[in-house]
């Protein structure tokens, strides 16, 4: 991005050059004297710094945010959804900014940048309606003239810590949903993405100033997170802990949260497949599974990184897929063209690089990519790689766009080898046979959080509960009933008979 184009983006989203990493309500502070550069990952430069926060900074923080709730559980559930409405509305008007932002700091195309924040737009607009329906059934009691009922209550602080890959939107689905249900929100975000952090907390508080949300509702803190993500996790004044990111990450916060009894939505990393039967429409199946591949360079939690073919069809589809594979336009994000960006950064190439040294060593066999792109900035080639499932850099998530190929002979063969991985997160089938599909998706089938028939694993829509089992973590956010996640279940027996009666029939009297 041209820097007179940079600096007219900055202004839009309230960024500057040099940022202070701490915000509750309208004020920005930090003051550890410990800055963060933020590189742009198509050209490797500095595009700005950021004072990340102190511990003194986080207690700040935390004691306004505590403060914040006691008010904001007053606010009836449909104003508070309100609010949140004109979240969405202020996301409208900042849409292209936002989107190029994304796409300028993580380095994704901008239609996926733009797609991110229209992600929020949808979660907020889904936020809005759930703000009426945060209802429980009333139950039958088995004592005379009693009624049994649930309600929801608010929880109270809301952590979030979430990965740089989809800098924005993550946030979005965890706040807009916390704030319905009267929480308030500190977040963490990712230190390879603090700047558009930045710009959401800027628009959420100019929104929350103009209705006079207590300060402390919405809170954003970068730092370390071995600094401030520990103290975070640690903290029993923070009922619920949402981490997206690695399963190393995962399997720390997870113990440490668990160690105080302290709630968690764990949504970590993925190993996704698709099957991909003889009976598949090839054209629907090669789309579905160059984007799941290839979109967001790999670097989206639910890409295509296994593919188990027919053998039928193998050489036929592999043929077909390597071609569109020469023709992936790499380079700058923002140009129109390009249909595949930066990794994050050097570390993600060096593990690129790894990862196929590995799979070469374990057998693999490289049928296209498997080099870094000589030019500036963190680009890699979009790879294929030939190898046997059970292979260990198989079983394990690299993000990048390394997609590994393999053979099946029965349906059944198929759906053990797509379930022999130590994550659970997105899966599909390409078939058009109903019982194939059927299977996939019954308990004999795909052991992931999402099974998709005929459409790829790679994006999820806002109004599906959204998450995986086994390494990935187990939690949900966004649609369906995710919002019980932000929210404490309460049962209430009332007596309107006036007689006391024990449950299950025992008797005590004098
Ligand atoms: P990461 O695990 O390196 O970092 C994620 C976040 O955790 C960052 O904010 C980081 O600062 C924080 N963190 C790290 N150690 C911490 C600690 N000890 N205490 C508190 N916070 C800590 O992940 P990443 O590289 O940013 O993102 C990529 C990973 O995220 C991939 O594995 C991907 O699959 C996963 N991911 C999962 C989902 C999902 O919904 N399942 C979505 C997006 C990304």
């Amino acid at each position: 991005m041209k820097p007179k184009e940079m600096n007219k983006l900055f202004k839009s989203l309230g960024l500057k050059k040099v940022n202070k990493g701490a915000s509750v309500g309208g004020q920005w502070f930090a003051n550890s004297g410990d800055f963060l550069e933020v590189n742009d990952p198509t050209t490797g430069t500095v595009i700005a710094k950021v004072e990340q926060a102190s511990a003194k900074d986080y207690q700040k923080m935390v004691a306004t945010s505590q403060k914040a709730f006691v008010e904001w559980r007053n606010v009836p559930a449909p104003e508070r959804g309100e609010i949140v409405r004109q979240l969405g509305e202020a996301l409208r008007a900042k849409k292209d900014d936002l989107g190029a932002l994304v796409s300028l700091e993580m380095g994704k195309i901008l239609t996926e940048g733009l797609g991110e924040v229209q992600e929020m737009i949808d979660i907020c607009d889904y936020a809005v309606g759930q703000s009426r329906m945060l209802s429980g059934p009333t139950l039958q009691s088995e004592r005379p003239k009693h009624r049994m009922m649930e309600q929801w209550h608010p929880l109270g602080i809301v952590g979030l810590i979430t990965a740089f890959n989809f800098p924005v939107a993550v946030w979005a689905w965890n706040t807009a949903l916390a704030w319905v249900c009267g929480d308030t929100a500190i977040w963490k975000p990712s230190s390879k993405t603090p700047l558009t952090a930045i710009a959401c907390q800027n628009i959420a508080n100019e929104v929350f100033k103009r209705n006079g949300v207590p300060e402390g509702v919405s809170c954003v803190i970068v730092g370390r997170g071995s600094v401030i993500g520990e103290k975070l996790v640690n903290d029993g004044r923070v009922p619920l802990i949402s981490a997206t990111g690695s399963t190393k990450m995962g399997k720390r916060i997870g113990a440490i949260v668990g160690g105080r009894l302290g709630r968690t939505i764990l949504e970590l990393g993925g190993n996704n497949a698709m099957i991909i039967s003889e009976k598949a429409d090839i054209k629907g199946a090669l789309a579905s599974a160059f984007f799941g591949a290839v979109g967001t360079a790999g670097q989206r939690c639910t890409s295509t990184r296994r593919l188990i073919i027919h053998h039928s069809i193998y050489n036929k589809f592999l043929k077909k897929l390597i071609a569109n594979y020469k023709n992936v336009n790499i380079g700058d994000p923002l140009n129109k063209r390009t249909l595949m960006g930066p990794l994050i950064d050097d570390t993600a190439v060096a593990d690129f690089k790894n990862a196929i040294n590995a799979a070469v060593e374990q057998g693999g066999k490289v049928l296209c990519g498997g080099e870094v792109k000589r030019r500036k900035g963190s680009f890699v080639l979009p790879t294929i790689i030939e190898i046997e499932n059970k292979a260990a850099i198989v079983q394990s998530e690299t993000f990048a766009p390394i997609l590994y190929v393999m053979k099946y002979k029965t349906v059944d063969q198929a759906i053990k080898m797509h379930n022999d991985v130590p994550q659970g997160l997105s899966s599909a089938i390409y078939s058009d046979s109903m019982s194939e599909g059927e299977k996939f998706i019954s308990y004999l089938g795909s052991d992931c959080g999402i099974a998709n028939i005929n459409i790829g694993t790679s994006g999820a829509e806002i109004g599906g509960a959204f998450g995986g089992e086994k390494e990935t973590g187990g939690g949900r956010e966004s649609g369906s009933d995710s919002w019980k996640a932000y929210m404490r279940r309460q049962t209430n027996t009332i007596n309107w008979g006036g007689e006391v009666h024990l449950a299950q029939g025992v008797e005590f009297k004098s």
